[in-house]
């Protein structure tokens, strides 16, 4: 009798149990799942700040893995781990969520150093009037860029102008270098804003399509407080372009900083379009980096890009994808499901190494069905109106119809510009931030 009452009240617990096990060794086949599948894509370490978990303190409450928006936590083996550490924007709602403080953020790892340069509590390099703000400096974030632009700016203010055209010029319109272009015309400052891209928001012009950005209320030159929280990638871009307009913002859009030279009073900034005198030079141009060229003949046409935008624009088009990575491949895949679309995919290398499975997988398909065709071991001769040229990997030089091209061969960093013109950078290997 006692042993039947036993097993009545035992019996719903050992279900609740069993339950219990059987969810945590599914969350763990989950994570080691991920893990395995950003080791083969080689994307296992992180871009910028990223935590690293105390495993003697953390005790798989998973707390971490719901707080991250990115999706770059899971749990392996009952502990927390940055298993798609590429995905890692460093903003530390993990480190908030965690309830053991087994989390810490920091910048760059052993293997994958991160480069910061030097600059002081008013945003000033070691090189006068040389300012940055913004994900450069190490911090990232929206709300954080936003309101670095800002101080910046109220920090060059008792800098006197020596009779050069332009107080400052502003490099990025992102949200550092937005809310900069603000602060200067609140403080009725002579500013140029220039822009590369041919839309401003930096980074956030390059989420994918629909992201939820996570930020938080910023204070912005002019505009007041903005309550900020939530917000989609196409609000937020929204948000900006009305304050553009709003407010007459100066910027200057597909023009890229080239060079910059001291002078007796300032510095002589070069663009793609350009040439400028000013007193101060504000970097706002985060750490993304800008598109690496071909350097090619014809390359300076207007069907070449170098990021997808909308693969419908390419229906019934002859398109060349440059590039092996991961941007490559989703690139020419998603414009060969395009109607009527001939896509060819140029790589100078002899196999695609660093992508993801499920793309390689993709490129597979689509290359089986004929809807495009890789040439491995191929380099890109020459872009002409109509056509391009391709040496083969039999070194043969084929001209093939076109009518748009896309490089997607990765981002030139800023680094060896910021050493170039005297700025110290220091390379960080898991140094703490917070
Ligand atoms: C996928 C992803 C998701 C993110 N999600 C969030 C989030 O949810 N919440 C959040 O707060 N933050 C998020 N971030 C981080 C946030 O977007 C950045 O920290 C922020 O945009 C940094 O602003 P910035 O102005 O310093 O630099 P950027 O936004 O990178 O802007 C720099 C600008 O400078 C331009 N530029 C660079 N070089 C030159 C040149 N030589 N000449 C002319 N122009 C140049 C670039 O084209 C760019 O427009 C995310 C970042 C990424 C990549
Ligand atoms: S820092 Fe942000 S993106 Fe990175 S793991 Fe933590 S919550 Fe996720």
């Amino acid at each position: 009798m006692q042993n039947i009452s036993l097993l009545i009240y035992l019996t719903p617990l050992l279900i609740i149990l069993a339950i219990y096990v059987r969810h945590k060794k599914r969350i763990n086949r989950r994570g080691k799942a991920r893990l395995r599948e950003a080791k083969e894509a080689g994307l296992t370490e992180p871009a910028s700040i990223h935590p690293v978990i105390n495993p003697g303190r953390c005790f798989g409450s998973g707390a971490c893995v719901k707080a991250c928006p990115e999706k770059a936590l899971s749990i392996v083996n009952g502990k927390a781990m940055l298993t798609d550490a590429s995905h890692c924007i460093g903003h530390g709602a993990c480190l908030t969520a965690c309830p053991t403080d087994a989390i810490e953020l920091v910048f760059g790892t052993e293997k994958r150093g991160m480069d910061i340069p030097f600059v002081n509590p008013s945003f000033e390099t070691n090189v006068n009037n040389i300012y940055i703000a913004g994900e450069l400096g190490g911090m990232g974030l929206i709300r954080k860029a936003a309101e670095q632009g800002k101080q910046a700016i109220e920090s060059m203010l008792q800098k006197k102008n020596e009779g050069n055209e332009y107080d400052v010029v502003i490099i990025g319109a992102g949200p550092a270098g937005l809310s900069a272009s603000l602060a200067a015309k609140e403080h009725q400052l002579n500013s140029i804003t220039i822009e590369q891209e041919e839309s401003l928001g930096g980074a956030i012009y390059k989420y994918p399509r629909n992201k939820v950005a996570m930020t938080q209320p910023v204070e912005l030159p002019i505009v007041g407080r903005v309550e900020m929280y939530d917000i989609s990638k196409e609000e937020l871009l929204g948000f900006w372009q009305r304050i553009l307009r709003d407010h007459k913002l100066k910027v200057n859009f597909n023009e890229r900083m080239e060079t910059v030279t001291k002078t007796a009073t300032g510095y002589t900034v070069k663009t793609s379009k350009a040439t400028y005198q000013t007193a101060n030079l504000l970097l706002a141009i985060g750490r993304l980096g800008t598109p690496r060229k071909l350097d090619v003949t014809g390359e300076d046409q207007a069907k070449v890009v170098y990021r997808l935008t909308d693969p419908e624009q390419y229906c019934q088009k002859h398109v060349l994808v440059v590039g092996g990575g991961d941007s490559a491949l989703e690139a020419a895949i998603s414009i060969s499901e395009q109607p009527g679309t001939t896509v060819t995919l140029s790589y100078r290398s002899e196999a695609f190494g660093r992508v993801k499975p499920k793309n390689r997988e993709r490129l597979q398909h689509a290359e089986a069905s004929k809807r495009l065709t890789v040439q491995l071991k191929s380099s890109v001769k020459e872009i002409r109106l109509d056509t391009v040229k391709i040496e083969l990997a039999d070194k043969k030089v084929v001209e093939i119809l076109n009518e748009a091209v896309i490089i997607c061969a990765g981002g030139v960093l800023p680094t060896p510009f910021l050493k170039e013109i005297g700025v110290m950078v220091e390379t960080h290997h898991g140094k703490r931030v917070i």
